[in-house]
């Protein structure tokens, strides 16, 4: 599809696994424009707060436009010879696990597949890991175990058709807003359809459930096995599929039933009843589909609990049926993609296994590769602990953040600032990472790279440039691709266009592939420029002609056949069995709970990581957005009220979270959503963005023993008040040089930017005020000092424009945050108007919007309680009302929340 200012291209969402269809659009004047691809299969036209905002994070603004040698510009044959050499020099000297890349979900198929293809079959190691590994490994582990294969057998539309959708561990109304939607949706069509939660905390998503399952952490793997026990129990088994299509149901039940009802009630936190209602449902409600997300995967049991909601959907034949099967949700928009090509250090290509001789043998004879690595690489964890003692010396990041997202986030960064040879591509010139890289590579960014991405339901979709590359910066695959021919790899890397790497990819799929392997797109093996250009979403399996989908010998194939082109249909796995096994039987894991308690005397809550509504993983990108950055401005700690009781703390006082590992400095957000004894942080927020709020620092490098997937979500951690003498609130035309605060948070606003501080000790304001506006900055000041009250109020205009306000308070900064913000784009010719800004009270006609909800529309929370205080009491009204939650309708939970608290309030 040639760019054409025109007309729109279809690409894909690069945000999360949903994978949803946009629609790009560039105007003569070079505004672009998205909207949802209403033909796409993923999203039928929908798209979330995230996706709407797209047009809005792809400004030029703080991108790596050129290649950097220690921060010097240079060119790209400099650079390019300077990675080939000291990789190739480095391997000579320390042998080829000396070397290693970290990748990234963020990277289409085609990058991926060439940095696989370079480190796996060329170098010779298989030191390619990937941060997938932090989001969906345990899935692929279980998969693997269970089926085979690392197959999810089902598709977006049986979450449409099933009669029960059990939730775990998946905040789907934040993470994966649009399947959040096709779900609320259907219930609405469906009204007995039933939704359960299992979620440590009553987050939004809970807006849609019939019943919430507030687990205790890491209580998933007894709540499932548990459910094993019931249906055998009670006699709910399909005893047919059982005995012609698994094996080891026995074993399997027999570890299941090592817990009774109280003990799987203790392991849990749930109430015996809670359990009893749970799981007679599940009994009997034939069309079930689970949906499992990152409360399972980031565990250190994360692999089991994967298992064990496996085994009851093998133990009820629920599986590859319409409307019922376990379902992997992924995190990343490519995690999918990245399995494929064999991005995990653990794997090959093309679902093939590194430890079978006759797979490596095969992906050798394919690339003619001199040496396809011969054992597992090392998994993400172990590979920056290898970074840190030294056995890899040269380290290439590729299009992620490892010093903000890996566990023991601190360890992580002085590892590699000691590395002797670090390249990092991407986008950004400035993140927490870039900064520590000797040799910057400047990639192509969304909009301007083309490329496939696979979603969580095996839809291929093309992702395609609409904009011009900027500056030097190049495609991934490229930049990977020069790397390999200067260390000699020339003839298997002189790949003109990702057509032509996907044509290979497509054919390594099918290469020496009679149905044994489930990952088969041999109908686009050597697929021309032309036809990749325009190639529809389609879902694998999709092998060419001939070929069988399932493996030599045995009957049966997937149901609903095969799909290929812009098509809603679906294509599931293993209704009939036919494995990826030996047999072709699928195996039942025994599994027995085990106590997975961190917390101690010392840190007694337990510390869970996720994500928000508007924010994507370190805000390289959504952190461009205003609109994105004023639902949650400042990163938070949500603290059950009784926790906070006990601990002294306050509503938005600043909190201190601390583990064995490091500390952060957070808002502290008091809120009977979260569990007692817990305390849930988000993960976004970078030293970009606050003062110390990588919340990853506290994470300890516990993994999963058989996936090696981090336990993000269950670590041992203390919330402790910051001591804060004062706490400030300012808004400013231009982001500051330096902010010398204890705790600060910066967001983008409308016309600047917004910021949020702390600080442990006194000091002199009119000093601060200048350090953070500029001491000489030209214009008018106005500037109000309460030395007694501890208040200090201060603006500064240009003409009639305000370019800062800064207030100081000792208690939290009571103003109107959304009101100080539109002052930035308001005229201030009137001197009243200006003295109310120093005031920090709105005038007379001044709207205050309070905390923005509908990001959209810009619809605050104080403007949705003053239309249902004047009787709009259904989401629908409000919609009518004030247009909220009636584009992207990411924030509909939150707009019934808002009605049921104040309806709550009118009764009482
Ligand atoms: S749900 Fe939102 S973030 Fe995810 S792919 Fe769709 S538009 Fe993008």
């Amino acid at each position: 599809m040639k760019i054409d200012e025109a007309r729109e291209v279809r690409t894909t969402c690069p945000y999360c696994g949903v994978g949803c269809g946009v629609l790009a659009k560039v105007a003569a004047n070079g505004e672009v424009t998205v909207r949802g691809d209403p033909d796409h299969p993923a999203n039928f036209g929908r798209l979330c707060s995230k996706g709407s905002a797209l047009a809005e994070t792809i400004d030029l603004d703080g991108r790596l436009l050129f290649p950097e040698i220690h921060g010097r510009r240079t060119d790209w044959d400099e650079a390019l010879d300077l990675v080939a050499s000291t990789f190739s020099r480095t391997i000579a000297e320390h042998g080829r696990d000396a070397v290693a890349f970290y990748v990234s979900g963020q990277l289409l198929t085609e990058d991926y597949y060439v940095a696989n293809k370079l480190m796996k079959g060329f170098i010779g190691s298989a030191n390619i890991d990937t941060n997938s590994r932090l989001c969906m490994a345990s899935s692929v582990a279980g998969h693997r175990r269970a089926f085979g294969s690392d197959t999810v057998p089902g598709s977006y539309e049986d979450l449409e058709l099933a009669d029960l959708i059990v939730l775990v561990g998946s905040n789907l109304a934040w993470c994966h807003p649009v399947l959040y939607q096709r779900i609320a949706a259907a219930r609405e069509k469906r009204p007995d359809m039933k939704v359960v939660l299992v979620d440590p905390r009553r987050t939004m998503t809970a807006d849609i459930a019939d019943m919430h399952l507030a687990i205790a952490a890491d209580g998933d793997v007894a709540l499932f096995t548990g459910l094993l026990a019931y249906l055998g129990q009670h006699n709910t088994l399909d005893r047919t599929y059982i005995t012609a299509h698994t094996t080891g149901f026995g074993q399997a039940l027999f570890a299941a039933s090592a817990l009774d009802l109280a003990g799987v009630a203790a392991a849990t936190g749930l109430g015996e009843d809670e359990l009893v209602r749970f799981y007679s449902l599940f009994a009997a409600t034939a069309n079930t589909v689970t949906v499992y997300s990152q409360g399972v995967n980031q565990s250190s049991s994360g692999t089991d609990k994967v298992n064990a909601i496996i085994n009851c959907h093998l133990a009820t034949g629920r599986i590859g049926k319409p409307g019922a099967g376990p379902f992997s949700v992924t995190g990343q928009p490519n995690a999918m993609g990245g399995r494929e090509v064999g991005g995990l250090a653990n794997m090959l290509a093309a679902h093939m296994e590194i430890e079978n001789p006759e797979h490596r043998d095969r992906v050798q004879r394919f690339w003619s590769a001199p040496a396809v690595a011969e054992k597992p690489g090392l998994k993400a964890v172990e590979m920056f602990q290898a970074v840190a003692d030294g056995r890899i010396k040269a380290l290439w990041i590729m299009a992620t953040n490892p010093v903000d997202s890996m566990p023991d986030a601190d360890a992580v960064e002085a590892a590699i600032k000691a590395c002797p040879f670090v390249v990092v591509s991407d986008v950004l010139a400035k993140t927490d990472t870039v900064r520590h890289a000797h040799v910057r590579l400047p990639a192509a960014a969304w909009g301007e790279k083309d490329g496939s991405v696979t979603n969580s339901e095996r839809r291929i979709s093309r992702q395609r440039a609409f904009l011009a590359t900027p500056g030097e910066a190049r495609a991934d695959w490229w930049i990977v691709a020069e790397v390999a021919k200067r260390m000699g790899f020339d003839e298997a890397f002189s790949h003109p266009s990702p057509a032509d790497i996907f044509a290979e990819h497509a054919a390594l799929s099918a290469f020496e592939n009679d149905g044994a392997r489930d990952f088969d797109i041999g109908a686009y093996a050597g697929v021309d420029a032309e036809t990749y250009e325009e190639l529809a979403p389609l879902q694998w399996p999709a092998p060419s002609q001939g070929t069988p989908l399932w493996p030599a010998g045995q009957a049966g194939r997937p149901e609903g056949g095969v799909q290929a082109g812009h098509s809603s249909a679906s294509t599931r796995f293993f209704a009939n069995g036919n494995f990826y096994t030996p047999d072709g039987k699928a195996r039942f894991i025994p599994i027995r709970p085990v106590p997975q308690t961190r917390t101690n005397e010392k840190f007694p809550l337990v510390l869970n990581t996720g994500r928000v509504r508007d924010h994507w993983h370190t805000m390289t990108r959504t952190g461009k957005s205003q609109r994105l950055s004023q639902h949650l401005a400042e990163p938070f700690a949500e603290i059950h009220p009784a926790d906070a009781q006990h601990f002294g703390i306050g509503d938005a006082d600043i909190v201190r979270v601390s583990t064995e590992h490091g500390e952060v400095l957070l808002r502290a957000l008091v809120t009977a959503r979260q569990r007692p004894g817990s305390v849930f942080v988000p993960m976004h927020w970078t030293d970009q963005f606050s003062a110390r709020a990588r919340v990853d620092a506290l994470v300890a490098p516990i993994t999963d023993p058989i996936s090696g997937q981090p336990a993000s979500k269950n670590v041992a951690a203390r919330v402790e008040r910051f001591a804060a003498v004062a706490f400030g609130f300012a808004v400013l035309a231009e982001r500051p040089a330096s902010i010398d605060a204890d705790y600060w948070s910066l967001a983008r606003c409308a016309a600047g930017w917004r910021l949020e501080i702390a600080l442990e000790a006194d000091r002199d304001w009119p000093g601060f005020a200048a350090s953070l506006f500029g001491a000489d900055a030209p214009g008018e000041t106005l500037a109000y000092h309460d030395v007694a009250g501890g208040h200090y109020r201060f603006a500064r205009f240009a003409g009639s424009r305000l370019t800062g306000a800064l207030y100081l308070a000792p208690r939290p900064v009571a103003v109107s945050r959304g009101w100080a913000v539109e002052q930035l784009s308001a005229d201030h010719a009137d001197r009243r108007g200006r003295l109310a800004i120093v005031a920090g009270r709105p005038g007379g006609n001044s709207v205050d919007r309070g905390a923005i909800v509908c990001s959209c529309f810009g619809v605050g929370a104080n403007q949705i309680a003053e239309a249902v205080r004047g009787g709009c009491v259904s989401v629908e009204a409000i919609g009518a009302s004030l247009h909220a939650g009636t584009n992207c309708g990411s924030c509909r939970a939150e707009i019934r929340t808002i009605i049921e608290a104040r309806r709550l309030h009118a009764a009482e």
